[in-house]
């Protein structure tokens, strides 16, 4: 393929039809339709197309439509995109700052400029007076697994630091303490914290959550949890706490947590590493009538957010920051013979290959760039209030049906968690009103005009209305609550007949 016929084909990519939300093919269909071996002979670029079109679009659910409303958003922008376009052009793999400068350079750049944007304090920031700084990762669970080995290696270190380098006491004491550690999320945590604490091979407790906190980790959970784990010998290293549960967008609450913590793990050896996980709820320190939620992390190690969930940069773009650089560095840096070059022997330059876990990395900073310039921090900050104004209106419209509809909570970040109203069904046990929601939850995807996900909160199964796809607008909104009623009376009235 030339660049002339390349341009003509990057043409059709750009295809705004409406398409239907959910894909409805059969588990698969794909392999009936592709042969069973690659072509010997290469193919020409409009039989491929033609299979685009007739083989894959039929198997994609459209995570842009304003008719997605399922788990968060993985939104994109033009800008967004023509980052992913030059990043292929450019393609390479910036593990080192000599591998290109730009690619280095333009993410230090970057990352501080959102750390500015977000109001996270100054110890994030690349020339901070801690040393922090930020590190593109590919997704939230990247970031946690990678922010949890160098919490590893910084408790294990800290511990042992009074033993010989190299002794054979202090390779006994590391792998002694290494089997008692325990790291910690609550039961509203993703499962990216429990996956991480698999990868970095020690045990994970999960501190219930309840419905009276409000789904918030509390610091007397915590203070629980800890004194229990204590008191079995084994020892908390690690906490994940959140802003913007994936249930039901829950803030935890981080101030009775960071007294708890000084109380019981003061700042030094011996201290849990808190990171923050705000996956999606996080770009919304964007706004500064969100950013009293900044304030405090300084108390915190770690923070990461998406910018390919609601803050329209392409998948994968998951920004990290961390309070100290080389607690990364210390746990994730090599020295090859083969990557030795005198930028870094000088000190002078980022390897961020020492801040990830694998070793190239893409170059993702050029969409960050790309967004951040088109929209400007202002239009960022319509872009998010615009979505948690739909996430009012919806709740609104809820709560003027209460004969069909009852909140479960939100509207929180624009989502709204919601059941079928249980007075209606005669009698009904939980199951029973659980099985119900089920139902309208099942009827509504099968139908396919609006596509969302569900989950079990306390008990009680809800379905989520997440509304910040890049397109979503009023009518929208409208549009999927009428959906819901329509298959709500239809699904009560089966019910009580
Ligand atoms: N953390 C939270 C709070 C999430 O909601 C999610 C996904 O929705 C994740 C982590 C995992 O994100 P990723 O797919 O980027 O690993």
């Amino acid at each position: 393929m030339d660049s002339n016929q390349f341009r003509e084909a990057a043409v059709a990519s750009i295809d705004e039809s409406e398409r239907h939300v959910v894909s409805k093919v059969e588990p698969g269909y794909l392999r009936k339709l592709l042969p069973d071996a690659a072509p010997e002979d290469g193919e020409a670029w409009a039989d491929i197309q033609k299979d685009i079109e007739v083989k894959i679009v039929p198997g994609l659910t459209h995570w842009q439509s304003p008719n997605f409303l399922a788990w968060f958003p993985c939104s994109s922008s033009f800008p967004g995109m023509l980052g992913e376009m030059w990043s292929a052009a450019f393609n390479g793999a910036g593990f080192n700052w000599i591998c290109s400068p730009a690619v280095t350079e333009l993410e230090t750049i970057v990352l501080d400029w959102l750390a500015r944007a977000f109001a996270l304090p100054e110890c994030y920031l690349s020339n901070g007076s801690t040393h922090g700084g930020g590190v593109i990762h590919g997704t939230a669970s990247e970031a946690i697994a990678t922010v949890m080995v160098a919490a590893r290696d910084k408790y294990l270190r800290e511990a042992t630091s009074h033993l010989a380098p190299g002794s054979e006491e202090l390779e006994d004491a590391i792998a002694l303490k290494r089997s008692k550690l325990v790291a910690l999320g609550s039961t509203a945590t993703h499962s990216a914290t429990q996956k991480a604490a698999m990868i970095a091979g020690v045990r994970f407790r999960a501190v219930p959550v309840r419905a009276e906190d409000g789904y918030k980790l509390t610091g007397e959970g915590l203070r629980k949890a800890i004194t229990e784990i204590r008191a079995k010998g084994l020892e908390p290293f690690y906490l994940t706490v959140t802003l913007g549960t994936t249930d039901t967008c829950s803030i935890d609450d981080f101030d009775s947590i960071t007294a708890v913590l000084a109380e019981l793990a003061p700042p030094g050896p011996g201290e849990l590493w808190v990171h923050v996980d705000a996956a999606y709820a996080g770009v919304a320190l964007i706004c500064p009538e969100y950013q009293h939620l900044s304030q405090n992390l300084d108390k915190f190690h770690s923070f990461n957010t998406n910018m390919h969930k609601w803050m329209l940069t392409n998948f994968d773009c998951s920004v990290l920051w961390v309070r100290c650089r080389r607690w990364l560095i210390e746990a994730l840096g090599v020295s090859l013979a083969i990557l030795r070059n005198d930028y870094t022997d000088s000190g002078l330059v980022t390897d961020y290959r020492d801040w990830q876990i694998p070793f190239g990395r893409r170059f993702r900073s050029l969409k960050i760039w790309f967004v951040v310039r088109t929209y400007g921090i202002k239009g960022l900050q319509a872009h998010i209030r615009k979505h948690i104004g739909f996430g009012e209106m919806f709740a609104g419209l809820v709560k003027t049906r209460q004969d069909l509809f009852e909140i479960v909570t939100g509207p929180r970040f624009a989502l709204t968690v919601f059941k079928l109203q249980g007075k209606e069904i005669e009698g009904a046990t939980l199951e029973d009103q659980n099985a119900v929601t089920k139902t309208l939850h099942d009827v509504v995807n099968a139908e396919g005009k609006i596509f969302l996900s569900s989950t079990v909160v306390g008990g009680v199964f809800a379905i989520r209305h997440c509304p910040s796809t890049p397109f979503v607008e009023a009518e929208h909104v409208k549009h999927h609550f009428q959906v819901l009623v329509e298959a709500a009376e239809k699904v009560l009235s089966r019910t009580n007949n």
